[in-house]
C-alpha cells in the first residue's frame, strides 16, 4: 500500500489522500475535495483510481466526488445511512466490510460522534507488511477529537474513542481528515502545561508546512493527546480547579475537554 497525502490549501485545511496498491497500480480517493488536484496526482504516480470512499458527508470531505466519478466511473462508498445524505453513493458500508482493492484490504469502523455517519477505515498490521494504519477522517486529529457541532454528538464520539480506537495498537500511523496540529497542540498545552511531550512536538513541526506535516502513531498521539488521555491526573486536576461540580469520570472528562475546545 503507498499512501498520498495532499494538503488542499483550503481554509478548512484538509487533507484528501490517494491510497494505491503497488502491484495493481489501482486506487482508492478518500474524501476528495479537489476532484482534479486528486486526478492529476494519480496520473502523475500512475495509479487508476477505482473507488471512491467518503469518510462522512460534510461538504468539505464529498466535494470533488462528481469530477472523479465522471472522470473515472469510480463508485462512490460511504456509510449506509449516508446513502441520503450524499449524492450518488453506490454501496453503503456496513461496520465491519473489508473493501478489497488489488492487495489493498481495508476494514470499515463505524466512529459516530463528529456525525452519526462517519467511518474510519482501518488497515490492518498483517495486510500491510506489520504496520497498521488508521484514516480516521474527523473522528481523530493530531492531538485533538473532531468536534461534534455540525450534526454530531459528543456522548457518541467518546464511546467511538473508547469501543473502536482504543483497542488499536501504538504503532498504528495516523492519517486525519484536516491538518490542524498545531493550534490542538496549543490548547493540549492549556490542558496539561506540564507535559513535555506537548512542548516537544510544538517545537518539531513550528516551522513546518501543512504538506511537511509528520506522520503520527497512535503511540505518539497518547503522550499528547488529552482526549486519549483522560485518565492523565494533571487533566484532571486542572478541569477541578476550574469547574468543582465537574464529575471526573471519563464521560465527563471527555465531554468538558471537548467543551472547552468548541470555544476556546
Ligand atoms: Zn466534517
Amino acid at each position: 500500500m503507498k499512501v498520498f497525502r495532499r494538503f488542499m490549501h483550503n481554509p478548512l485545511r484538509n487533507f484528501n489522500y490517494l491510497i494505491g496498491c503497488e502491484e495493481t497500480k489501482q486506487a482508492i480517493v478518500l474524501d476528495p475535495l479537489d476532484g482534479d488536484a486528486m486526478l492529476a496526482l494519480a496520473e502523475e504516480q500512475g495509479y487508476s483510481i477505482r473507488l471512491i470512499i467518503n469518510t462522512h458527508e460534510h461538504h468539505d470531505h464529498i466535494e470533488g466526488n462528481p469530477v472523479v466519478k465522471a472522470a473515472t466511473g469510480a463508485e462512490i462508498w460511504a456509510h449506509e445511512n449516508a446513502v441520503n445524505r450524499i449524492p450518488d453513493v453506490d454501496r453503503g458500508l456496513k461496520p465491519g466490510d473489508r473493501i478489497e482493492l488489488g492487495s489493498l484490504r481495508l476494514k470499515v469502523l463505524h466512529t459516530p460522534g463528529h456525525t452519526p455517519v462517519h467511518v474510519c477505515l482501518l488497515v490492518e498490521a498483517e495486510d500491510n507488511n506489520g504496520v497498521p494504519v488508521l484514516f480516521s477522517g474527523d473522528t481523530l486529529f493530531n492531538a485533538c477529537a473532531g468536534n461534534c457541532r455540525n450534526g454530531g454528538n459528543v456522548d457518541e464520539m467518546y464511546d467511538s474513542f473508547v469501543s473502536q480506537l482504543q483497542p488499536l495498537p501504538d504503532e498504528t500511523l495516523l492519517y486525519p481528515g484536516h491538518d490542524y496540529m498545531k493550534n490542538n497542540l496549543a490548547f493540549a498545552e492549556t490542558r496539561e502545561a506540564g507535559n513535555a511531550m506537548i512542548s516537544h512536538w510544538q517545537k518539531q513541526v513550528e516551522s513546518f508546512a501543512p504538506d511537511d506535516m509528520p506522520v503520527m502513531t497512535l503511540g505518539q498521539e497518547r503522550t499528547y493527546n488529552p482526549f486519549l488521555r483522560l485518565h492523565e491526573p494533571a487533566i484532571k486536576h486542572r478541569l477541578q480547579e476550574e469547574f468543582p461540580a465537574l464529575g471526573l469520570a471519563d464521560p465527563d472528562v471527555f465531554r468538558a475537554l471537548r467543551q472547552l475546545r468548541d470555544q476556546w
